[in-house]
């Protein structure tokens, strides 16, 4: 088999190829916008077929009928704080660790790659907590989760939906132990142009990073800011309007091809719980708004519903209409916009320093629109993510 897709473009790179070809032949590599895609060994590929077979993008999705939502956060102050949205990522994955689960998410390695990987441990959660806006690696992750199940551990798998759809392709049936969340996903940038904004930024401070947020929650979670601290003690904090990687990030400037064009965008879904950020909660429950964070959290399946039954009394939550709760946040059911300027910002990568580059390709008449937008929104009274974009920045 010389290819698994006829347009490559939308592959959503999630590795359940990889894992599933019983003669190792295919590996994931990065094309030179930093994106991985399968590699087959034409020698080695014995044509069986079972890769096109599993793909999840030409797979049909499986979903069960009626979710529904909740506007929730979690009760425990610290854990909200520290979490991109209401914290109930950390309140599900608790419950697993309790009973001696399992809990695969994103996290960073040593030098700051968004790699998937577990814990059994509730000490290490923490690594997971918090959205990386960046592909985060599957690598072995699937055949990890497999190995579990098959030893009868409750699992508990987060990721982007075309992760979970990967990884319920590979599986090819369903486990009664196995829990998979998704969020509301507005596209994944490259892991290469992470990899330059970070080298950018500890060029800039002249060290190497130890900690990174996107997602500080300082100046409240709608207007959440990007923050590093470095190993000689400086410090970078920038708000989402101003920090680089979040504006190349809005902008549609650095996702994978695939997520213009996302074949998991639907109502529902093949995870059993979806996680969101409620954006528009001030015009739904205001008193379930004080700016540290309210999820959107949606029960696609019975086991979704039953977990939900066990952890809500972690939660505050209200019960909602799921198309009132989805309103504001087109990105559960619409791919984003083709940036015409996307290609042009991912070529000169490496040709021009990162800051140049945003300003060259994040800047014009999709500003204006943005700019507009906001300032439509603010005007009526209504908060909004897409805040104004422009000014300073260093
Ligand atoms: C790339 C990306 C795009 C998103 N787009 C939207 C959007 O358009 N609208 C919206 O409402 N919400 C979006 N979210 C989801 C939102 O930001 C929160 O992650 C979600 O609401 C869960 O929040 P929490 O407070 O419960 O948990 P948190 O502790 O904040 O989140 C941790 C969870 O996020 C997962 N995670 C973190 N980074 C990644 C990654 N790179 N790839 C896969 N999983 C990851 C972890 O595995 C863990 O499950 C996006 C998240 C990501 C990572």
């Amino acid at each position: 088999m010389s290819k698994i897709l006829d347009d490559l473009k939308a592959c959503s790179g999630c590795y359940a190829c990889q894992t599933i070809c019983p003669r190792y032949c295919i590996t994931m590599q990065s094309d030179e916008e930093g994106f991985w895609y399968p590699k087959i060994n034409s020698e080695r590929c014995i044509d069986c077929g079972l890769c096109r077979k599993i793909c999840p993008v030409l797979r049909d999705k499986k979903a069960e009928a009626s979710p529904i939502a909740y506007a929730a956060y979690n009760k425990r102050e610290e854990i909200r704080m520290a979490s991109s949205s209401g914290g109930l990522f950390s309140l599900l994955a608790e419950y697993v660790i309790q009973r001696d689960g399992v809990v695969f998410g994103a996290c960073f390695d040593e030098r700051f790659h968004v790699v998937h990987q577990y814990t059994e441990r509730k000490e290490e959660l923490e690594k997971f907590r918090g959205s990386k806006y960046v592909q985060s690696k599957i690598g072995e992750s699937y055949q990890k989760v497999k190995e579990f199940l098959m030893d009868g551990r409750m699992v508990l798998f987060t990721g982007t939906p075309c992760q979970i759809g990967g990884l319920k392709a590979y599986l090819q049936k369903e486990y009664e132990n196995l829990i998979c969340q998704d969020m509301i996903c507005h596209g994944v940038p490259s892991p290469k142009v992470w990899d330059r904004y970070l080298k950018y930024r500890e060029t800039i401070a002249g060290s190497a990073a130890q900690k990174i947020t996107f997602r500080g929650k300082k100046n409240g979670w709608k207007r959440f800011s990007v923050s590093f601290l470095f190993k000689n003690d400086s410090e970078y904090d920038e708000t989402l309007d101003r920090d680089f990687m979040m504006t190349a990030f809005l902008k549609n400037v650095c996702l994978r091809p695939s997520c213009y064009n996302c074949s998991f965008k639907n109502i529902r879904r093949e995870s059993d719980i979806t996680l969101a950020d409620f954006w528009g909660i001030q015009n739904i429950f205001l008193g379930m708004d004080d700016d540290k964070g309210t999820s959107l959290l949606i029960l696609n399946s019975l086991k979704g519903k039953a977990l939900f039954e066990k952890v809500k009394n972690g939660m505050e939550y209200r019960s909602v209409a799921l198309q009132e709760a989805i309103k504001y946040n087109p990105a559960m059911t619409q791919s984003v916009l083709w940036n015409s300027k996307r290609n042009g910002f991912l070529k000169n990568i490496d040709k021009i320093s990162f800051d140049k580059l945003v300003k060259r390709y994040c800047s014009g008449s999709l500003l204006s629109k943005c700019r507009k937008k906001a300032y439509a929104i603010l005007s009526k009274g209504k908060s909004c993510i897409c805040v104004l974009i422009g000014g300073k920045r260093r």
